[in-house]
């Protein structure tokens, strides 16, 4: 969709990345310990300021008690963080449960492990995730679960109930659960962000998933960090060792500042966030699209039978070529072929300057009168 908006100079609302730069304090820092050096190999786990903060944050945001030597980890991005996680745990003949629609990294690396993706679906329009949809993913090969919240790409935070019946599913079946929770202080309406980590009986079974690419607005940097009990840590940096390896050690110095900053830096980026939120919603609404609820992330999705187009693929096309702004269907997060696919929503990604937004809005206007 991106080179599509390109060849038609569309607003390009379909890939997520923001269109500023995040905080310049952490450009600073980075180019600081570019000059200062060393620039050689930094360790493979990660530098040891960012591995402290890293444990910090966990403490500081939701009490949960990390040991920064045996339980971090830092990679590149949380791309690789979710590929050396699948690496590390999956075995040729394993399974593993991702829940769709998904990111769309997850199943590749699932299969490059030699493992079988198991889908359980979530049900538009509300995205609730279901005790029945969940179990009828698992059999006896089943691994681990991947989970994801805030969610890419419906805009869901799950709630405590949902929470449980993954907790409860995983420790029945004896299951690890990989939690992309990269979109974890992006959450709106004064919700919390709760990781599925400091469930009962979860800790031991959880690793949790950060990127600073969305938490300070820095996605070309490639930072990504997991936390989780050094049994799966150490998995998961050995299979790092050979993808990755090492990350830029400047990069990561720089988001060690950046995870120390005050809280009035979080609160600042989720308030600017909730509020473009509010802009293209009402933008959205404006033109007469049903707006799905936007709990978290950076992206909002509209239902396109409101718009009288019933195929999101074909929608996004003529969204492309002939409004001139670009969105993503939703039917792209699920695996090719999947029958349960849902086909009527259309993603906008919302993390763009405002006049960024209301030209986008006003192109729409104009095409749908
Ligand atoms: N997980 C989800 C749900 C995402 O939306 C993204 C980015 N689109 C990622 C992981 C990857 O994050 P990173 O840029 O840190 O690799």
């Amino acid at each position: 969709m991106s080179a599509l908006a390109r060849q038609h100079g569309a607003v390009n609302l379909g890939q997520g990345f923001p269109d500023e730069d995040g905080p310049a304090e952490l450009i600073e820092a980075a180019v600081r310990a570019l000059t200062k050096g060393p620039n050689q190999y930094a360790p493979v786990q990660g530098v040891p300021e960012l591995r402290q903060a890293i444990a910090r944050t966990n403490k500081r945001f939701y009490g949960i008690d990390i040991d920064w030597e045996s339980e971090t980890l830092v990679t590149a991005g949380a791309t690789e963080a979710l590929a050396a996680a699948f690496l590390a745990f999956l075995r040729p003949g394993d399974e593993a449960v991702l829940i769709a629609p998904c990111y769309d990294s997850y199943a590749p690396i699932v299969e490059s492990a030699g493992a079988v993706a198991r889908y359980a679906h979530l049900t538009p329009p509300d995205w609730r995730l279901q005790r029945a949809a969940l179990l009828s993913a698992i059999t006896p090969r089943t691994r681990l679960i991947a989970m994801n919240t805030p969610h890419n790409p419906t805009g869901r935070v799950l709630t405590m109930d949902e929470l449980k019946i993954i907790a409860d599913v995983a420790i029945e079946h004896d299951l690890i659960v990989v939690c992309d929770e990269v979109y974890e202080h992006l959450v709106f309406d004064k919700r919390p962000h709760i990781p599925l980590m400091g469930l009962a009986g979860m800790r031991e079974r959880c690793v949790r998933i950060g990127s600073a690419g969305k938490t300070f607005s820095m996605t070309g940097w490639r930072i990504g960090y997991v936390s989780g009990p050094e049994s799966l840590i150490t998995g998961v940096m050995k299979a790092h060792q050979f993808i990755a390896y090492t990350c830029p050690p400047h990069l990561q110095l720089a988001v060690a500042e950046g995870l120390a900053m005050a809280d009035d830096y979080f609160e600042r980026f989720v308030a600017g966030m909730a509020r473009k939120r509010d802009r293209i919603v009402e933008g959205l609404k404006g033109v007469g699209m049903e707006v799905l609820p936007c709990e978290g992330t950076y992206f909002a999705t509209i239902d396109i039978h409101s718009v009288g187009r019933d195929d999101d693929d074909a929608f996004c096309r003529e969204l492309t070529q002939k409004a001139g702004v670009a969105a993503i269907p939703v039917s792209a997060f699920y695996s090719s072929g999947d029958k349960m696919a849902a086909r009527r929503y259309a993603r906008f990604c919302f993390c763009k300057k405002p006049e960024v937004l209301d030209e986008a809005m006003a192109r729409l206007k104009a095409y749908f009168g």
